[in-house]
């Protein structure tokens, strides 16, 4: 079994930095010893965050990254600014940011640039809609597969693969995939990692949830669901939510 790992995405939230240090200290009281626990902030904030405290199983993660080193990019950050400020984890691919422009070739780039620094990509996949058909299936392997094909296979485990379906993420959801959906798709990515390397690999390449996960269904997407944790949005904002589903997660490993 993999360790499991509650990760939240706090977007463009919350305003100000006095505001982000609250949370922040407020999700800290709910650690749980096993259980790794991530917190992805916006870039202004992430040194303050950092002299709060981190430790290697609660850490900062970033929202974003550039993939070259330096240079002539207006508004970007590099993989070395963000290792430089503590940063341990980074999410790629986001459907918020796929929206916005970010290509398959752009995400690879990224987690080989994340990978050579020791910064664990979080990488995000997930169909826009459904079909009877199963196209959607088709679509989430092609991003899987692009995202690692810069890597070597050696390094698979050291990512994680979000898999977020998009019609599932945010207040304009439909609803939050069922943990029967969110099942079928771990094994699904689990097979996909496995065709490009081996099944070892495979298995220990932590796949988690996210999508209008909550502290009602978390138990469930982690036992029937089969995810080694989630990335959390709205749910990252509230400390109780967050403290709880962390929570969730310690009584599930410890069974
Ligand atoms: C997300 O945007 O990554 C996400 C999971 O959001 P929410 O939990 O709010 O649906």
């Amino acid at each position: 079994m993999n360790k499991k790992i509650i990760i939240g995405n706090w977007k463009m939230n919350p305003s100000s930095v006095t505001d982000a240090e609250k949370l922040f200290k407020s999700i800290k009281k709910s650690l749980v010893k096993g259980v790794d626990t991530v917190v992805c902030a916006p870039f202004p904030y992430l040194q303050s965050l950092k002299k709060i405290g981190v430790t290697q199983n609660f850490a900062l993660g970033a929202e974003n990254v550039h993939f070259e080193k330096e240079g002539a990019f207006t508004g970007e950050v590099s993989t070395s600014m963000l290792s430089s400020v503590g940063v341990k984890y980074c999410i790629v691919g986001h459907s918020e940011r796929r929206a916005q422009g970010e290509t398959d070739e752009m995400v690879a780039k990224k987690v080989l640039a994340l990978n050579k620094i020791k910064i664990i990509p979080i990488i995000c996949v997930g169909e826009k809609e459904r079909d009877h058909s199963g196209f959607y299936l088709n679509t989430v392997k092609e991003q899987v597969v692009a995202s690692l094909s810069l890597i070597p296979k050696a390094s698979f485990k050291n990512v994680i693969v979000a898999y977020e379906p998009v019609w599932a993420i945010g207040s304009s959801a439909l609803r939050a995939a069922t943990p029967a959906e969110c099942h079928e798709m771990i094994i699904f990515i689990r097979k996909c990692i496995s065709d490009i390397s081996n099944q070892a690999t495979a298995h220990s390449t932590r796949i988690i949830y996210g999508g209008s996960a909550s502290v009602e269904d978390a138990g469930a997407f982690l036992n029937f669901g089969m995810a080694d944790g989630f990335l959390l949005g709205r749910a990252s904002l509230n400390a109780k939510s967050f403290g709880e589903i962390i929570k969730i997660a310690s009584i599930n490993i410890s069974k």
